[in-house]
């Protein structure tokens, strides 16, 4: 049986005091003097530590000489009211056992103050840091609140293919999946590598969206939303583009445009809220160490209707102020960091555009009667860009068939969600949400490395 208890229940109160417990966990900090012995100990529950305080003469007392930060310990004592007014409780601990210890000489979290970029060099160790412990725990709350938002409005999570077979998406450069030798691979007639012998028996590769999967799942189970991994080996190395990262990507049957805008600003405003009624801590350290204005940002958020317009209403806009961009808009262009920013401040708060022209989006959504532009919507965030993309999705047949011979998109790789438009085919919509587009804007992180465990990005996947 467990014997200890987390730290989080302790300092919450929900043991009372004074009674005997037992700790486990990592050292932040230990002070030793003559008298007393003090302990810093953080055990992953929460941000915040307990205090060991550990008198002389105890046998603790003395097993306190071979400890230093970054040692895993137990630890057994009274739990009693603080005496300090910078905790609740603590434990006047009379023993001790040692777990791990951890060389003052070369443990990296000795100090404090360490730079993001340092710790990045070191994501093996950096959750132990009470930055990147937020961060987690944070992350873990919004991936929680996600599965809770969906299935709460009767969704369900389906889960799409990692390896799909079809590169059809469109949606940026795919990572080769192949058992094949690199070296010497199986050549047909005319040179090109022989696919037919490789282990699915064609050509492979990672998934950049679920949504061509999640859409049969929609036509079939009305709501579903994918969350999951996905792939892009484009060679940007921007701070909010990861080559592996987690999409939720949300597909519902007789949702149209309109309704697609209102779940994408229910979803993430249910998002928000939540992390700042159940990550109060972590947030006010970030709020407190990184960003003066990261509560203020997310509550305004929160109450704030997005701005809906069109993309052409909103080039209009931008062209105005062409000369202070780097890159010129007009009507067709792609919109850059730079004119989604300047959207953003302009309307003081998240914006939805829609109806894009057709030659900038993908083959899949509907397409409007003035015959240039589809029904996308793009979510537009302060401080992130493009958080959301998505649209209602063509559901008639020629047109989409159209669509896809126009855009050179092979046929023979989608006959099965074409198939979809020829039996029982119906008007849907979905969306992409990048999770770590989430989690930078809810702890104010700058750089998307820093809102994933492990990041891969180009040229990096270490650990
Ligand atoms: P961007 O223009 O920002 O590169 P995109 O238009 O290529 O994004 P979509 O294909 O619409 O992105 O993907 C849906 C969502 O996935 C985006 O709105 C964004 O939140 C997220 N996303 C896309 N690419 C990345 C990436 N490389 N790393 C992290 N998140 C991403
Ligand atoms: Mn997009």
């Amino acid at each position: 049986m467990i014997e200890h208890t987390s730290i989080k229940s302790l300092l919450k109160g929900e043991v009372k005091a004074p009674q005997n417990v037992v700790v486990k966990g990592w050292v932040r900090t230990i002070r030793n003097s003559k008298n007393v012995n003090f302990i810093a100990l953080n055990d992953g529950s929460t941000i915040l530590n307990i205090q060991l305080v550990i008198a002389a003469g105890t046998d603790a007392f003395v097993i306190c000489e071979q400890i230093s930060t970054g040692a895993c310990i137990r630890a057994e004592g009274l739990l009693v009211d603080s005496q300090g007014k910078n905790q609740s409780v603590e434990i006047q601990c009379n023993n001790i056992e040692v777990y791990g210890h951890s060389d003052p000489e070369k443990y990296p979290l000795q100090k404090k103050g360490h730079t993001l970029e340092f710790l990045r060099e070191i994501a093996h160790l950096r959750p132990r840091t009470n930055t990147f412990g937020a961060i987690f725990r944070i992350r873990h709350n919004m991936a929680f609140a996600i599965h809770q938002f969906f299935h709460q409005k009767g969704f369900f999570y389906m889960h799409s293919p990692i390896i799909t077979g079809s590169d059809a998406e469109g949606a940026g450069e795919m990572f080769k999946v192949t058992t094949l030798s690199l070296e010497n691979p199986p050549r047909t007639n005319d040179g090109s590598i022989n696919y037919m012998e490789d282990f699915f028996g064609k050509a492979t590769n990672l998934t950049v969206s679920g949504q061509l999967e999640a859409e049969l799942g929609a036509l079939a189970l009305g709501n579903v939303y994918t969350f999951g991994p996905t792939f892009r080996a484009e060679n940007s190395n921007t701070p909010r583009h990861l080559a592996e990262f987690w999409m939720i990507e949300p597909e519902m049957a007789f949702y149209d445009i309109n309704d697609n805008m209102d779940l994408a600003e229910e979803m993430l405003k249910y998002l928000i809220n939540f992390a700042l009624e159940n990550c109060k801590d972590d947030l006010e350290f970030l709020n407190q160490m990184y960003d003066k204005e990261l509560i203020e940002r997310l509550k305004s958020v929160t109450a704030k209707t997005f701005k809906r317009l069109t993309y052409t209403d909103a080039v209009e806009i931008l062209e105005k102020n062409n000369k202070e961009f780097e890159f010129k808009v007009s009507w067709g262009t792609d919109l850059q960091k730079e004119h989604e920013n300047y959207l953003v401040t302009h309307f003081g708060g998240p914006v939805i555009l829609t109806n894009y022209p057709k030659q900038i989006k993908a083959f899949y959504m509907k397409q409007n009667e003035d015959g240039k532009t589809v029904r996308a919507m793009d979510v537009l965030f302060p401080w992130i860009g493009e958080i959301i993309g998505g649209s209602q999705r063509e559901d008639n047949y020629d047109k989409l068939y159209a669509r896809i011979t126009e855009m050179g998109v092979d046929e023979d790789e989608l006959w099965w969600y074409l198939d979809t438009r020829k039996f029982g085919s119906c008007p849907h919509s979905g969306f992409g949400l990048g999770f770590e587009r989430l989690m930078l804007f809810v702890t104010g992180m700058t750089n998307i490395r820093d809102v994933i465990p492990f990041p891969r990005t180009p040229k990096n996947a270490e650990f």
